[in-house]
């Protein structure tokens, strides 16, 4: 006896499969299946980032073949995007990764980084295994340089708002997003029997007028959406606001004779801070109080953005023009020598030190704060959002003592908030971007949210929109039927 299947009734005009594989109902690891138009692909390819499980989260097998994926599109260049590329190539996937050009650039400076991360990390825990006289020889980093490099000799770079045929029936076309240099909004065009059928998904959506990077880009057509809802349940501060609040919380550390310590992502945010920063120094606000940016990384984050000025919203444009970098003032340091990173620790002076990475997961801010968190004239300054489970949320959180390096350290420093910083649109920018859509889309997915916000997202949109929303557990699966 055979096995039948139930014939399907009628014929159906199209078909889109989805499976979420990463940042659903959370914030990291973003990855989301698609089977369409006659491809398997998927859009972006993230680490998971946060928890006491994360290395095993990101060593999970994936939920799908990577051999027998066709594509991988990627929204942009931040590890929650692209970390696990180096995974999905050693799990056997050698086919094209399209990306816009400075994402392409991006990337090989971020996965190279996150790939030394990872290799470093392994070393330390076998030498710490080995003092305490324990096998180490399992140890294993999450993937080497070897790994990343395979990663990146598969990227290919498009242009921003160009159909980029993937088969004779499916299209996708990256839409500048704002978020930070190269990112974008992934539109998929599928046509199946003469009909199109659109699956757009956000990425992170930017803020609009934030500083060099041009505005998110509304979208006028959609069936299905995935949107990001990080910050789906709150408002940021305005820019003057934030502004004037960065500028006290700096003059008083700076006053009581301490340092303030941001830990920041290399890429965007270093250079958005020292955006906010350089009118303060050149108007000696700042009495001469040295800047460190404490990261090789950020030094070639910065000549990537010298390269790509073509993207740059009006008004950076301008001042590139003029000749006025607004990367550069009095008093700034960028630090790339690791002895010069150390002395930075022994020095007692006041001073401003930005260091990556942004969530103190990893990164020579943690060296930063080992010395300098239990100093209370010293100031913690989050500019970002912090993953649950990371270091940077426990203190955010206000923890009153936190492990870092093995040991444990009392919380003594000023620990302070900027949302404003954050390079992703809040409630209102979100919903301001869905309201380009000029039809109601069938589906709308919140990823990317912690699970109360992307919740509490959905419902604010399906009361004001009407829309059918819904919040994707991970692991689930979704078949869309147009009819
Ligand atoms: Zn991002
Ligand atoms: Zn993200």
């Amino acid at each position: 006896m055979g096995f039948s299947p139930t014939p399907i009734p009628f014929p159906r005009v199209a078909l889109m499969f989805i499976r979420f594989c990463g940042a659903a109902s959370e914030v990291t690891g973003s990855c989301y299946y698609i089977e369409a138009g006659g491809l398997k692909f998927i859009l972006d390819c993230g680490l998971f980032q946060g928890g006491d499980d994360q290395f095993e989260r990101n060593t999970a097998p994936f939920p799908f073949d990577p051999s027998s994926l066709d594509f991988v599109l990627l929204s942009h260049a931040h590890i929650d995007h692209i970390g696990r590329l180096p995974l999905l190539v050693r799990g056997g996937f050698a086919k094209r990764i399209l990306a816009t050009h400075p994402t392409v650039d991006l990337c090989h400076i971020l996965l190279r980084d996150s790939a030394h991360i990872q290799e470093e990390d392994a070393a330390w825990k076998i030498k710490r295994l080995r003092k305490q006289g324990e096998d180490a020889a399992w140890v294993k980093p999450l993937y080497t340089l070897a790994d990343a490099e395979r990663a990146l000799s598969l990227l290919e770079g498009v242009d921003y708002d160009v159909d980029v045929p993937l088969n004779d029936n499916v299209t996708a076309r990256w839409r500048d997003a704002g978020h930070i240099l190269g990112s974008a909004h992934l539109e998929v065009s599928i046509t199946e029997k003469h009909v199109v059928r659109r699956l757009v998904f956000s990425g992170d959506v930017g803020n609009r007028g934030t500083p060099i990077l041009r505005d998110p880009t509304p979208i006028a057509e959609a069936d299905v959406v995935l949107v990001e809802s990080t910050y789906g349940d709150r408002l940021h501060e305005h820019r003057q606001q934030r502004a004037a609040l960065f500028r006290q919380i700096v003059t008083q550390t700076l006053d009581r004779g301490g340092k303030v310590l941001i830990p920041s992502f290399a890429v965007g945010r270093t250079q958005e801070i020292l955006y906010e920063l350089n009118p303060l120094a050149e108007r000696g606000l700042l009495d001469g109080t040295p800047v460190y940016v404490d990261s090789p990384m950020a030094v070639s984050a910065t000549e990537i953005f010298k390269k790509h000025t073509a993207t740059y919203d009006t008004d950076a444009a301008a001042l590139m023009r003029s000749g006025d970098n607004p990367l550069e003032f009095p008093g700034l340091h960028l630090v790339r020598d690791v002895e010069e990173s150390k002395a930075l620790n022994e020095s007692r002076q006041p001073c401003i030190i930005i260091a990556a990475n942004g969530m103190c997961s990893a990164g020579r801010i943690k060296h930063h704060l080992k010395h300098h968190i239990g100093d209370p004239r010293n100031t913690i300054l989050f500019v970002g959002f912090q993953a649950q489970g990371t270091l940077g949320r426990l203190i955010k959180d206000g923890a009153k003592q936190v492990r870092i390096f093995g040991e444990m350290h009392p919380v003594r420093a000023q620990v302070a908030a900027l949302d404003g910083f954050s390079a992703h649109a809040d409630r209102d920018g979100l919903l301001w971007w869905l309201a380009g859509f000029r039809r109601p889309p069938q589906r709308v997915f919140m990823v990317h949210g912690e699970e109360d916000v992307a919740h509490a997202f959905a419902q604010l949109v399906a009361e004001q929109k009407g829309w059918l929303t819904s919040v994707p557990k991970l692991g689930e699966e979704v078949n869309l039927h147009f009819s």
